[in-house]
């Protein structure tokens, strides 16, 4: 499927893509006043059915970040959850997709400032093809670029000008053999991945950097802080994380919409744990898979179903509710 062959919501209106135009002075593409969402659609082949994963979530994250840029879109999460399910309608799109919805600053004018300027909001809903093989185990680095402090730039909203610190990380990263960097705070604690949050497993204990350690909130965080204790028992510990705890983890891994849960199995040269991926997070692997595929019935609150739903799944029509 070619980018020109989708049908998108811009401005309040369903548009062909190709027919959907930013300007070059546009103000978010030169000052990065932009916020966005990435959310994935999974195609469950033997139901027919495309499940959105915790939709509303994400269209709740987006306007908490549009807040931070003085932006008041006059569509509700609601709404836009309702347009992300049309647009998987309206494209027939019937395999793994991502969604992404962006905000951002429209003027055509120079002049840095976030008041009295026009936005855009758009939503484009595409086939997605896998970030990360899991099922092999990442090598990371930690790199020599920090995470954006919050002061400096809001790192709790998804801006589109703090990817810019994202890309640096990541690339010098692959430039340099791993598969992914891991950033650390101006404090020298643990932050998180270039697009992901992460995840220790240290003598039983579940750890992750907690939300005043400059992360982004991660809706997949939340999910598996919330896995690891409903289903594996668990202890889970948000705090503060020392850079050589990495090295001496049982179990390292990342969470974030794109790479779902993916398992590290060295940083910085050194093996985690037995260098293989480890109990907690092969279990957490198969549960997100399952989850997101909408075969756990007591996790279907977090999943939407798009297209008319046979009733042998037995869950609700998305035009009905939206998650
Ligand atoms: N941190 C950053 C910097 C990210 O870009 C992402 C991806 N959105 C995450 C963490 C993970 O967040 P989520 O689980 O909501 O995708």
């Amino acid at each position: 499927m070619e980018l020109s062959d989708l049908t998108v919501y811009h401005n309040g209106k369903y548009a062909r893509y190709e027919d959907s135009k930013v300007g070059l002075l546009s103000h978010g593409l030169n000052y990065g006043t932009g916020c966005f969402e990435g959310i994935r659609g999974y195609w469950n082949e033997p139901q027919q059915q495309l499940y959105l994963f915790r939709l509303r979530d994400h269209f709740d994250r987006l306007l908490r970040s549009a807040r931070v840029l003085l932006i008041s879109p006059t569509e509700t999460a609601a709404e836009l959850c309702a347009h992300a399910i049309e647009l998987v309608r309206m494209n027939d799109l019937r395999q793994e997709i991502y969604i992404r919805p962006i905000v951002f600053k429209a003027a055509e004018e120079v002049g840095v400032r976030l008041h009295g300027v026009r936005h855009d909001l758009s939503i484009v809903a595409l086939p997605h093809k896998s970030y990360f093989d899991s099922s092999r185990g990442l090598r990371a680095t930690i790199s020599s670029w920090r995470r954006i402090d919050d002061n400096s730039a809001p790192a709790r909203a998804k801006l589109t000008g703090i990817y810019v610190s994202s890309a640096l990380a990541k690339t010098d990263a692959v430039n340099n053999g791993f598969d992914e960097a891991i950033l650390l705070t101006h404090e020298g604690h643990v932050a998180e991945g270039s697009a992901e949050n992460i995840f220790i497993v240290r003598d039983g204990l579940v750890i992750t950097p907690p939300v005043t350690d400059n992360i982004l909130e991660g809706i997949t965080r939340a999910t598996i802080l919330e896995l690891c204790a409903a289903e594996l028992g668990l202890s889970v510990h948000e705090r503060s994380m020392d850079r050589s705890e990495l090295y001496q983890a049982d179990e390292v891994f990342f969470t974030g919409t794109a790479v779902g849960v993916s398992p590290v199995v060295e940083i910085d040269h050194r093996p985690i744990g037995d260098g293989k991926i480890g109990k907690v997070s092969s279990a957490l692997v198969d549960l997100y898979r399952d989850i997101t595929l909408g075969k756990l019935h007591q996790y279907h609150r977090w999943v939407t179903p798009c297209l008319p739903v046979s009733s042998a799944t037995g869950l609700r029509d998305s035009t009905a509710a939206v998650n």
